[in-house]
């Protein structure tokens, strides 16, 4: 077995045990003599699969009762539609621009009322999160939308906004479970599943069950309307039904880990590794202003290009993949979620630090 360090944004690297233990339950789920892939939706064993899930994730994160947890599919970019379609009742949301997420949300909103860009970080390549604490909140603004961890340019909210009494909106696709919430602090939680919870496609939305009513915006198809799916226990239709199994292993995982506090220290300390040496490098450096700086995705680069491609190279080369940053801001970029392992940090440490010393 070649396993590679894999520094993918996503698709991304998930716990070893939990792709173990899936393999070995692929033939015959817990005495069912069938893939949890080859079963029905509406099966007692799945009910308990999606129970238990729905269950853990309650636990991890300290879901209070008054909020919904609802298991969707076609991604985080069909969320960019779902919002406003179910929440827009104002036609008003006010966004925060820090990234392509952010951005492609805003777009989207605009489809169907009025999406203002109350804050930006485009000036400078996103590179920082802007000040939120007094913004232009819009009187009649129906929510405050936020990409709370920028994937691609790899900076994080390490404070909310002062969304000034309105419903806050976050994408937490790359900081899912990284670290503990207050989910008492939103609206609504969603993120794509593929960054640090499992395969692609699964979307899992935490909202407040205030915020699901009937009264969507004309023209909402059923399949997109939140009080459809909270009505059937995100079972609708079916569901995507192994992809939450996979999403319930990692729950249980990181239950065994010692939940978010436990995550988030581990987290810190591997980031750190990541971030001292970039600092001390004079061959590499973040592209991120420090107080700013995600704990998930950590871009970096050097001031030559062909020294880029040549370390991409030699990196791939040597096991550690998927390390070449985003078409829109070159250079590299690790991603080191919840399952990358403290070793596969270090070692990529390691082996910059020897190539800063072969390319001197
Ligand atoms: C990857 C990502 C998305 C898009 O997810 P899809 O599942 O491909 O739609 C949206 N937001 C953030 C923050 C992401 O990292």
């Amino acid at each position: 077995m070649a396993r590679v360090y894999n520094f993918s944004a996503g698709p991304a690297v998930l716990p070893e045990s939990v792709l173990q233990s899936a393999a070995a339950e692929m033939m015959d789920y817990n005495g069912s003599g069938m893939s949890v892939m080859e079963m029905s939706h509406r099966s007692k064993t799945y009910q308990k699969i999606i129970d238990t899930a729905e269950a853990d994730l309650r636990e991890l994160m300290g879901i209070p009762d008054n909020y919904k947890v609802l298991f969707l599919q076609g991604g985080a970019s069909t969320q960019f539609a779902m919002i406003p379609m179910n929440l827009m009742k104002n036609r008003v949301a006010d966004y925060i621009i820090t990234g392509q997420w952010a951005k492609k949300a805003w777009q989207e909103g605009n489809i169907y009322g009025q999406a203002n860009a109350v804050a930006s970080s485009a000036d400078k390549t996103f590179s920082y999160i802007p000040d939120c604490s007094d913004l232009p909140i819009s009187e009649n603004a129906d929510y405050v939308y936020i990409c709370e961890n920028n994937t691609i340019y790899g900076t994080k909210f390490h404070q909310l906004p002062d969304t000034k009494g309105k419903p806050l909106v976050a994408d937490v696709s790359s900081c899912f479970l990284s670290e503990p919430v207050d989910v008492s602090k939103y609206g609504m939680i969603y993120g794509g599943a593929q960054k640090n919870i499992g395969p692609a496609g699964v979307v899992i939305a935490i909202i407040r069950e205030d915020l699901i009513t009937e009264d969507t915006l004309p023209g909402t198809p059923t399949m997109l309307k939140y009080h459809i799916h909270r009505d059937n226990g995100s079972m609708y239709n079916t569901p995507p039904a192994y992809g939450i199994y996979i999403c319930g292993k990692v729950f249980q995982w990181l239950k065994e880990q010692g939940g978010l506090e436990a995550m988030q220290a581990y987290n810190k300390k591997k980031a750190a590794i990541l971030y001292d040496f970039l600092d001390a490098s004079e061959m590499f450096r973040g592209t991120v202003v420090k107080k700013d700086r995600s704990l998930m995705n950590v871009p970096f680069v050097t001031d030559s290009e062909e020294l880029n491609a040549a370390f991409i190279a030699q990196a791939t080369q040597a096991g550690f993949v998927n390390l070449k940053g985003h078409r829109t801001v070159g250079g590299m970029r690790a991603s080191i979620y919840n399952a990358m392992p403290t070793e596969g940090v270090e070692k990529l440490v390691s082996f910059m630090e020897a190539f800063e010393k072969n390319n001197r």
